[in-house]
């Protein structure tokens, strides 16, 4: 039994929340997206032992919601469901004033207090002991535990210290549920609850389950366990439940991040293999006289050798049999348009066809704009297809592209409508990939499944090393790191005090004076306004409407200033754009709507309040909006006093690489600073291993998986058969999203 009624919050360590995680999700190539096809010829099946498989009982209906919500349906689902830490459990002689606390301990004595009021329950006071000494426990609400803890229980409780013996509780559970053992400190695991169940009522079930724990099956082969020193996954997932000492777990948690990076390598790395072997692609392999002549005449400036080595490769695989599968990462403005084309006019030249996909009209119209610009006088018949393409135009674009009579195409999501038909697909370009489903860039794909094109996939978020080995391990990728020649870095100050505040002002307003014109961002758009996070209003954070009034009777009398934040009405807001565009308006007060779609390349100033609650990556992205004329930018970068100091900061200030700020981002995240950075929502495909952390142990998985699969790609032998269960128990996961 589990004691009902405990609907106080659970033990849940916030730090955790976004330990790991990095830049934006590249769905195509996740772990956790690894498709239901990926059918292994595993040559035994074992039975799957029934205590793992047998159905989850709930205390409670309550909790029987909160188990649905964690997704544990099953035995075996309750002992992958792992602690998000333990902390060791107090003595009482120990516990402090106001401190949050679990204790093990013995009843001595225990009663309820009588009712005074009616429509009161009881409560219910008992004296409880561990070696160190003795205090009052008090429970709200329960009376029956009178009956169910008689002096002799032994309990776990957690709770709140007076300081002078008392003890407020919160949860509570039977030693003997959880197997822990009164007399000695011992550390306690805690899980991640949801609404519904308590970190301590899993537990519970977790200790009612732990036999079941001997019927985990062991997927490694013995040699690689033995060559690892890593325990079994029994002994891991038993730590990770019921740790005697926090180093116990960590080898635990260890053992258990192994397996999860090895699964997701042994993926990538057939899948690779597999593509590998792929044939029937169109080989553009002839000599190049329309790519060859653009880029000697047509092209108004040079090739960066971040662009030119991008063009030899791409050059180089297009010329191959094997469907071309590339990743171009380069921020915005590095150049990524002229590399595509390059891939594309490689199509048009051998007498094919290309398209160019982008998530947006916006997008895709901007690019249909670059590429007439950059093609110059080539006399490439060149078409924009989508969601606005009236009918009649529409019609005219699909007869061509089905004729072939039209070779090079750029459009939305409205290239992949049923009735959209090539005749000779040679090459797609992805743009913004991560924005589309694994289905719709598959679509652009299978065009014609008999010829794959080569597709060039690219983002504009740079992904860190580490992550992309962990995450994406089986992409090859290739960067435009430089950024093309006349656009100096962003000069960025960071303002940490009033008097550095008066100074970015003075330099505002001299920016001003000059006929340039600048951006100041605030976090909210009113000052009731919840956080971006959704949390309770946070006293000290800048809202935009308030924050154009002040200025306006302030820093700013005089200026020109607009409004612009995503609750205005369209209309409003566009408005507002269009006199920031005109230089009518001289200061545009925002939100981050400004991060997209805003190019008023006479802004040379942004200023951003509260720049502490924003990610790294937000803060890189936004003041990208200044100095995009021939104008110099600057940024400042507004915190409380002392905000200087902040690391993440500081390493805006130093860098102006986006690669080289993500990786910082990767290494600060654990700061737990997350407000804004909504790459966070791409947390939980690794569920156990934590990057960078853990790159150790990615390394050796990475060399593991290649051993395994350099011998036994199949994982034929019977070494392996367990380890081909475990990828196959993980790519039959339903892929989210
Ligand atoms: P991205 O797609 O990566 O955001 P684009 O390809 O649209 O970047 O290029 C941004 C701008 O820079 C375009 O106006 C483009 O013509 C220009 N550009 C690209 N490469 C160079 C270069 N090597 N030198 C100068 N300007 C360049
Ligand atoms: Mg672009």
């Amino acid at each position: 039994m589990i004691p009902r009624d405990m609907a106080a919050p659970a033990l849940q360590d916030p730090a955790r929340a976004g330990a790991q995680t990095g830049a934006g999700p590249l769905a195509f190539a996740s772990t956790r997206a690894l498709e239901r096809e990926e059918m292994l010829d595993a040559p035994l099946r074992w039975p799957a032992a029934s205590r793992l498989r047998a159905p989850l009982r709930a205390p409670s209906k309550r909790a029987a919601g909160g188990l649905a919500t964690l997704g544990l349906a099953s035995v075996g689902d309750l002992l992958e469901h792992l602690p998000a830490d333990s902390r060791a459990a107090s003595t009482v002689a120990g516990l402090g004033r106001d401190e949050q606390a679990t204790v093990s301990v013995e009843v001595r004595t225990i009663s309820a207090r009588p009712v005074r009021r009616r429509g009161m329950r009881p409560l219910v006071q008992a004296t409880v002991f561990d070696a160190t000494a003795t205090m009052r426990a008090t429970f709200f609400n329960q009376p029956w535990l009178v009956a169910r803890y008689p002096p002799g229980t032994r309990l776990l409780l957690h709770g709140k210290a007076d300081g002078r013996g008392g003890f407020r509780v919160s949860h509570h559970a039977l030693a003997a549920e959880i197997g822990t053992d009164a007399q000695a400190p011992h550390e306690v695991a805690h899980y991640p609850a949801s609404e519904g169940i308590t970190s301590t009522q899993i537990l519970a079930l977790v200790a009612e389950a732990r036999d079941a724990l001997a019927d985990v099956t062991e997927p490694l082969p013995g040699l690689m366990r033995a060559q690892e020193r890593l325990p079994t996954r029994t002994d891991a997932l038993t730590a990770m439940h019921f740790p005697r000492e926090a180093e116990e777990r960590a080898d635990a948690r260890e053992r258990l991040a192994f397996d999860e990076l090895l699964l997701a390598q042994l993926v990538f790395m057939r899948r690779r293999a597999a593509r590998e072997e792929l044939r029937g692609a169109p080989v553009l392999d002839e000599p190049a006289e329309l790519t060859a002549r653009w880029l000697e005449q047509e092209l108004p400036f040079e090739l960066t050798p971040d662009q030119r080595d991008a063009i030899a490769l791409l050059g180089e695989e297009l010329a191959r049999e094997r469907p071309m599968e590339r990743l171009l990462m380069g921020e915005v403005g590095s150049g990524k348009t002229v590399v595509a084309l390059y891939a594309m006019l490689r199509a048009v030249e051998h007498g094919r066809q290309a398209a160019l996909m982008a998530p947006t009209e916006t997008l895709a119209e901007q690019h249909f704009a670059t590429i007439q610009r950059l093609l110059g006088s080539e006399p490439v018949a060149l078409a924009l297809l989508t969601g606005s393409t009236p009918a009649a135009r529409r019609g005219d674009v699909l007869g061509k592209l089905a004729s072939g009579e039209l070779s090079l195409v750029v459009g939305t999501h409205a290239l992949i409508e049923p009735d959209v038909a090539f005749a000779d697909l040679a090459v797609a370009v992805i743009d913004e990939q991560h924005r589309f489903g694994v289905r719709q860039r598959a679509a652009l794909q299978q065009r014609t499944p008999e010829r794959p094109p080569h597709t060039l996939h690219m983002t504009a978020t740079p992904i860190p090393r580490t992550l992309a080995l962990a995450r994406y391990g089986d992409l090859d990728t290739i960067a435009l790191r430089e950024r093309p020649a006349g656009r100096p870095p962003v000069e960025t100050v960071l303002v940490g005090g009033e008097a550095a505040r008066a100074d970015a002002y003075q330099r505002l307003r001299a920016e001003l004076a000059r006929g340039r014109q600048a951006f100041v961002v605030c976090p909210l758009i009113e000052e009731a306004q919840e956080g971006e996070a959704g949390g309770v209003p946070e006293p000290g954070l800048r809202a935009a409407t308030a924050e154009l009034e002040r200025l306006r009777g302030g820093e700013l009398g005089g200026f020109e200033l607009a409004l612009l934040h995503g609750g205005m009405r369209a209309r409003d807001k566009q408005q507002a754009m269009a006199a920031f565009a005109a230089g009518t308006a001289q200061v545009l007060v925002a939100t981050t709507v400004i991060e997209v779609g805003i190019d008023v390349p006479n802004a040379t100033v942004m200023l951003i309040e509260n720049a502490e609650r924003f990610g790294i990556s937000q803060l890189h992205q936004l003041r990208g909006r200044v100095g995009r004329g021939g104008h110099r930018g600057v940024c400042f970068l507004a915190g409380p006093e002392g905000s200087a100091g902040s690391a993440r900061l500081r390493a805006l200030a130093e860098n102006d690489d986006g690669f080289a700020l993500a990786e910082v981002d990767l290494r600060l995240r654990k700061e737990g600073e997350l407000l804004g950075t909504r790459q966070s929502g791409a947390a939980g495909e690794l569920k156990v291993a934590r990057l960078p952390d853990d790159e150790h142990l990615l390394a050796r998985a990475r060399s593991c998986a290649e051993g395994i699969v350099g011998a036994d790609a199949g994982l034929r032998a019977p070494e392996h058969a367990l380890l081909a269960e475990a990828l196959h128990a993980a790519a039959s996961e339903p892929i989210p999203g």
